[in-house]
């Protein structure tokens, strides 16, 4: 069989440039494998990429050929390139999202999330909405074939990562920090929930609605507030007596900036991964060093990260949250409802009918 289901775009706009399809099978490189998709988590990234992602246009303009999304993927090893080590037809495995080149400083001191050429699967290369996606043999984790399923392990890499490597590696959280969690209904907010939560610090968590919230409590949230309602800083303030919190965990960008930086303590740390509401924010400068605030950016994670949260995940430590499986023909409704927020947790799709 030369062909496969997937779905793609030629063209970036709405959901509705999403096609369920037939498209050629990806031919293996003698390094990499195939793997066959079980299930594929939808991520933001996937609609930045489908409505406007520059990288996208150009990469559709230079191959003349559709685009796949996808860069949260589990499944089966099916094919092995001549060259490609380390794994067996029939494997269960997780991708790891990123291509590094493998050469650079960077890469060579185990930070391959600053590799400046690095690709990620399903933005610079098809990813993982179709029934087989290629990828670089040393990108497959091996997992647990009877603690973990393919939904719940393609649930972890992206959230899973970005919130670990904030809080554990850059914030480098503690078991006595208070910490708040922005946005705890997305993908980075609810795995930085559980992973705050692993560590035994008190978790602060912000969400739009009450139902998120009550959700956030049953995960073990401590203190929830709903940032439609209040600026949170000043609940923050007012529950730590004035103290604020040791970490933010901030992924909203220009509309939460001022309230992430008031809602820091002496001495606390702000990580931040993303700027979904805009780019540009100020600081008072005095205050910042008086406080001797940190302020730090963070990216994804490395192989090695992934690995341990692999591992967390087949012993039950961390349990990611999904919202819903869907068939990948239905990626459209999934994007929908994401650009929507109607989601608490991962939307996963699975090309077969039946759930994995
Ligand atoms: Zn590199």
């Amino acid at each position: 069989m030369k062909n496969m289901k997937a779905i793609v775009f030629s063209e970036q706009g709405s959901a509705e440039v999403l096609q369920y399809t037939d498209v050629p099978k990806p031919m293996l490189d003698t390094h990499e494998v195939l793997v066959k998709v079980e299930a594929c988590a939808v991520n933001y990234l996937d609609i930045h990429a489908r409505r406007n992602r520059p990288e996208i246009e150009a990469k559709l303009r230079r191959e003349g050929t559709p685009h796949i999304l996808g860069s949260d993927i589990a499944g089966t090893i099916a094919e092995i390139g001549d060259a490609a080590r380390g794994v067996t037809v029939g494997d269960r495995v997780v991708l790891a999202p990123c291509i590094p080149c493998g050469i650079c400083s960077d890469c060579h001191r185990g930070a391959e999330n600053l590799c400046d050429t690095q690709e990620l699967i399903g933005f610079q290369t098809n990813g993982g909405y179709a029934e087989y996606v290629k990828a670089p043999a040393q990108n497959a984790i091996q997992m647990s074939a009877e603690t973990l399923s393919f939904v719940n392990a393609a649930a972890i890499p992206i959230a899973y990562l970005t919130a670990w490597h904030m809080l554990m590696t850059r914030a480098q959280l503690r078991p006595e920090d208070d910490v708040l969690i922005l946005g705890v209904g997305g993908g980075v907010g609810s795995a930085g929930l559980q992973i705050a939560k692993l560590t035994g610090a008190r978790v602060f968590a912000t969400a739009s609605s009450n139902e998120k919230l009550e959700r956030a409590r049953q995960m073990g949230a401590d203190v929830t507030i709903n940032y439609k309602d209040t600026d949170f800083s000043k609940i923050v303030l007012e529950v730590t007596n004035g103290r604020g919190v040791d970490v933010v965990l901030e992924h909203v960008g220009a509309a939460t900036w001022d309230q992430s930086i008031a809602s820091l303590a002496k001495n606390g740390r702000l990580v931040s991964c993303g700027v979904t509401t805009g780019n540009i924010g100020t600081i008072n400068i005095r205050k910042m060093y008086q406080k001797q605030l940190t302020l730090m950016g963070s990216a994804l994670g490395t192989v090695a990260e992934l690995r341990t949260l692999v591992h967390l995940a087949g012993q039950g430590k961390l349990e990611p949250i999904i919202d819903r499986i869907l068939p990948l023909h239905r990626a459209g409704e999934a994007h929908l409802l994401l650009e929507n927020r109607q989601n608490f947790g991962k939307i996963c799709l699975c090309p077969r009918e039946t759930e994995p």
